[in-house]
């Protein structure tokens, strides 16, 4: 009876995906994971090889185990949609069936079906750049990769969702207040998957009783927020400023994402959950 989780956006053991995958691991969940195509060789072997083993140790002393590793590039929802420079490309060439569509054709011939299903992705080539600087295609890409690639996702694994299942994305408050540095388009890919998170769980909620939530998470120091570029600022920041004066662990995210996937969480759906030791709440640093 144990529950099947799938984790969009796991490619090392330092990101939120990561804590995910063990929080809901050691609450007896079935893990699966999606891995962009370009970090597959590196996750793989270090897997592999025990990099990880450190880091897959659950409450109880046991290894959270993989089941299965995907390859997913979640901006292409089917194979039509993969220009020629991608598909010839030598990190995409040597694995398969990696577009939303095929990967969860795949889970369901693998495994029937889903209870969980997490995203922990986003992506902007132009983070680094404020938004009066960015480019349309900088933008479209940030929003393609961060919130578009949630709807895909969510809409071709919901038929194979079992009822009172739960799927859960990670957000961040740049989408509500202004962050400078969050740039490129994010803050607004941030503020279309809140909105969206409103919509789909309506939608997925009379459709199959599915139940859509949102992480906005503090700051972590993941390989996608180093890329940013001010995330030891952003950490500092918040120690200073926050009711909770301690700096965020990856785990606390992850168990409230095991709650919020839990029976515990069933009344909830369409909401954006906060995991940041209250920063949200402050109106002025003190
Ligand atoms: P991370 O680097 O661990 O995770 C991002 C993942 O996205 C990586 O594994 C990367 O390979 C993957 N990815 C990028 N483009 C992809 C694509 N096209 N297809 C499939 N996978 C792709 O970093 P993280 O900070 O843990 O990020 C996870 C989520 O948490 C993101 O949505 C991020 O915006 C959000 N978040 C992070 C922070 C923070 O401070 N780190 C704060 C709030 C929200």
């Amino acid at each position: 009876k144990g529950k099947r989780a799938f984790i969009a956006g796991v490619a090392d053991d330092n990101g939120y995906g990561w804590a995910i995958a063990k929080a809901l691991a050691a609450a007896g969940a079935q893990i699966l994971v999606g891995t962009w195509v370009p970090a597959l060789n590196i996750f793989e072997s270090s897997l592999r090889r025990g990099k990880f083993d450190e880091s897959r140790v659950l409450p109880d002393g046991s290894l959270m185990e993989i089941t299965k590793v995907y390859p997913l590039d979640a901006v292409f929802d089917n194979p039509e949609d993969v220009p020629e420079d991608i598909k010839t490309n030598k990190r995409y060439a040597g694995s398969s069936k990696w577009t939303v569509q095929e990967v969860a054709e795949s889970v369901k011939e693998d495994f029937g079906t889903i209870d969980i299903l997490v995203h922990s992705l986003a992506n902007g080539p132009e983070v680094t750049k404020p938004l009066l600087e960015t480019s349309r295609n900088g933008y479209l890409a940030a929003l393609s990769a961060s919130s578009y690639s949630y709807v895909s996702l969510l809409k071709h694994f919901l038929p194979i969702m079992n009822p009172g299942g739960s799927s859960i994305s990670l957000t961040y408050i740049a989408s509500e207040k202004i962050i400078p540095g969050y740039g490129g388009g994010m803050s607004s890919a941030k503020a279309a998957l809140e909105s969206d998170t409103r919509v789909l769980a309506f939608e997925a909620g009379r459709k199959r009783k599915i139940r859509v939530n949102t992480i906005s998470a503090g700051p972590l120091r993941s390989r996608a927020a180093k890329a940013i570029g001010f995330i030891d600022m952003m950490i500092d920041y918040s120690i200073a400023n926050a009711p909770l004066q301690k700096e965020l662990s990856a785990d606390e995210v992850g168990n409230s994402a095991a709650f919020l996937a839990s029976p515990l969480a069933s009344a909830i759906t369409g909401t954006v959950l906060y995991v940041d030791n209250g920063l949200n709440a402050m109106g002025v640093g003190v």
